[in-house]
């Protein structure tokens, strides 16, 4: 048994490894893609309950030399194990405020950018920001900033938070209602919208009603907060949603994300 014992540490070990062999590896190849320019952006484009278009998601892609085009689930974890996540971050923000001062200056279209914990924690996001808006002459209300609920609420965070709202940017829950806090958030900082987590609408699609997602509907119209419904992949989801009152729709059935141009052949 001891012997199985030390195989299997050693096993183990090299397996661990070879783990973390891999992830010095893309965390090296992440830096060399931040230098050398080779994120994307992309837009999902996001609708009102009558099909016109209001905005859209910012989500990032990498463009890798030999891998092809990488979706976040690919990076976003070492991105944020290795702090990389903050230059990346930013830089997503910076071409957010980009396009909001260059291309979609004369729309009333909203951006959507989402802020990772790390980016929060950082004492000079907030500096950032606000630099940002004002090199960029932004307006802040159209800048919507998606945190997601996982996010431990340190008092640091929560007014930086609240700093951030009083500069007139948007906040939003990310996949509201599948963290275990989420109702105490609502609690411990103001936001703007919640973003219903596809979780909640996926039954809609051998279901005709969905008790859960319409109360957590319910919720936020209480509460006064901009609704936005994510995951949107059939005609029956729409139906409902539009039927309850959700405002902004977003999903796979309007449209799926894109690189920049073709969201500006849509203006
Ligand atoms: P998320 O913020 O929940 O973004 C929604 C994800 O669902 C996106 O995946 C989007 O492409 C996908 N999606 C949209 N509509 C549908 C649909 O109808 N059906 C299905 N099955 N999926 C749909 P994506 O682009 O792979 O991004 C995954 C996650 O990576 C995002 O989840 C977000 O948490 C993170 N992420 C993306 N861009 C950034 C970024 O710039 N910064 C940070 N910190 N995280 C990002
Ligand atoms: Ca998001
Ligand atoms: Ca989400
Ligand atoms: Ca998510």
């Amino acid at each position: 048994a001891r012997s199985d014992t030390r195989h299997f540490l050693a096993f183990y070990n090299s397996e661990l490894s070879e783990w973390q062999r891999e992830q010095n590896q893309l965390e090296r190849e992440l830096r060399e893609a931040l230098a050398d320019g080779h994120f994307r952006l992309y837009l999902q484009p996001q609708f009102d309950g009558r099909g016109q278009l209001r905005g859209a998601e910012a989500l990032i892609r990498w463009q890798h030399p030999q891998r092809g085009l990488l979706t976040p689930g690919d990076f976003i974890g070492v991105a944020e194990r290795s702090g990389l996540i903050r230059p990346i971050g930013y830089w997503v923000l910076e071409q957010a405020a980009d396009l909001l001062h260059g291309p979609l200056q004369d729309t009333c279209l909203m951006l959507s950018v989402n802020v990772s914990v790390h980016q929060l924690r950082d004492d000079d996001f907030l500096g950032h920001v606000t630099s940002l808006i004002r090199e960029r002459q932004l307006a802040p209300e159209r800048l919507v900033l998606e945190i997601v609920e996982s996010l431990l609420v340190t008092p640091g965070v929560t007014s930086r938070l609240q700093a951030l709202r009083r500069l007139g940017i948007n906040l939003s829950l990310d996949d509201f209602g599948t963290g275990y806090s989420s109702l105490r958030y609502l609690q411990e900082f103001q936001v703007d919208e919640i973003k219903l987590d596809k979780v909640f609408i996926d039954p809609l699609q051998h279901q005709d009603d969905v008790p859960l997602a319409r109360s957590i509907i319910a919720l936020g119209k209480a509460l006064g907060l901009r609704l936005v419904a994510e995951g949107v992949e059939s005609a029956p989801q729409r139906q409902f949603l539009q039927k309850h009152g959700v405002d902004i729709l977003q999903g796979y059935y309007l449209a799926r994300p894109e690189p920049v141009p073709s969201f500006l052949d849509r203006l």
